[in-house]
């Protein structure tokens, strides 16, 4: 439940309810407004006894959060979260692209792909260096190698970077390297990753899992959010549906209705969400449209010989050619890249 306090409450007050709430073994989240705090209480709240809290001073109401995620949903903190990676941010006026190869293949192709996507406006470098590959057989990434061509490509461009981690001592590497750590839709349910990626205080990417519904989704967000890091983007990537014709089911409904039931920011990757290089355009223009905080796009420098996700990846020209027609969409939306 979250108890909103009247206009410019009082101090005192304020103090007053959080005291009854930890009295009462409870934790407390406050969302401070301009003029309007809410305080949010998580923790099992039949030991609370509410009566208390609708007569005390300059509390204005008490709303029930039926949903059962609290820290990541709206009720909790109106305002929308803008999440900083390195010298960008997710979830403000700007409008972000992470763009890069699916896998690290080597250095040059890392550096070339990071300096081709800065002068293109995208101001996140995104590679894997630990591939969740769907067969056992195919390019598992470079590991550390690649994690040490992506702070080398951090300090040539200053674009921030971000790789996915798959297990703890993927993630305990990655700390080292990483502006973001990415939590892939195969990991999007696996609580004890999230809590350990939690734990780093760095900002995580969580995509949605391949059959995860948004209530889902938000719940996993949540293990991040509680181990005290409010720093979650999630990443809208496609879900399974019936349909073939491409990889995934682009749900772009999910980007409105994540605005509407959480503070995060939402960015849309129409990459893996097709698998088909031709419609990476037409729905990268929908989710700027839908309101996405930004974009996460494959580019390869020759994308036929991609170890990885080749028929997805934009060569520099095409992404190029892209961000220009991004531009006015962008602008339309009231934001700026
Ligand atoms: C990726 O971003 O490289 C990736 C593997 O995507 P997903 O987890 O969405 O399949
Ligand atoms: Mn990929």
């Amino acid at each position: 439940m979250i108890i909103v306090m009247k206009p410019n409450a009082k101090r005192e007050s304020i103090e007053h309810i959080l005291k009854l709430i930890k009295d009462n073994g409870l934790d407390t989240h406050i969302s401070q407004g301009k003029e309007v705090t809410i305080i949010g209480v998580v923790g099992d709240k039949s030991k609370l006894m509410t009566q208390n809290l609708e007569i005390a001073e300059d509390v204005d109401k008490i709303v029930p959060v039926t949903e059962s995620y609290k820290l990541a949903n709206r009720k909790f903190h109106p305002e929308p979260s803008v999440v900083k990676v390195g010298n960008t941010s997710i979830g403000g006026n700007e409008f972000v692209i992470m763009s890069g190869p699916c896998a690290i293949e080597s250095r040059e192709q890392l550096l070339e792909t990071a300096f081709a996507i800065k002068k293109a406006g995208a101001t996140i470098l995104r590679g894997g260096a630990y591939k969740p590959r769907t067969s056992p057989y195919s390019f598992q990434g470079l590991e550390e190698e690649g994690l040490k061509y992506m702070k080398e490509a951090r300090e040539a461009t200053g674009l921030a970077v971000v790789c996915e981690v798959t297990s703890l001592a993927a993630i305990e590497t990655a700390v080292k390297y990483v502006d973001m750590l990415q939590i892939g839709a195969r990991n999007m349910q696996n609580f004890y990753l999230l809590k350990e990626a939690g734990k780093t205080g760095l900002p995580v990417l969580l995509k949605r899992g391949l059959a995860a519904t948004i209530d889902d989704w938000l719940n996993a967000s949540e293990y991040i959010i509680s181990e005290g890091n409010p720093n979650v983007v999630l990443c809208e990537r496609g879900i399974r549906t019936f349909e073939t014709a491409t990889r995934n089911t682009l749900d772009i409904s999910a980007v409105p209705v994540i605005k509407e039931k959480s503070h995060l920011p939402i960015i849309v990757d129409p990459s893996h969400a097709t698998g088909v290089r031709s419609y990476v355009a037409p729905l990268s223009k929908c989710a700027v449209a839908a309101g996405a905080d930004g974009l996460m796009i494959e580019t390869h420098p020759n994308p036929a010989i991609a170890l990885s996700d080749g028929p997805q990846s934009l060569t520099f020209s095409q992404f190029e050619q892209l961000c220009t027609e991004l531009h006015p969409f962008v602008e339309l939306m009231g934001k700026k890249f």
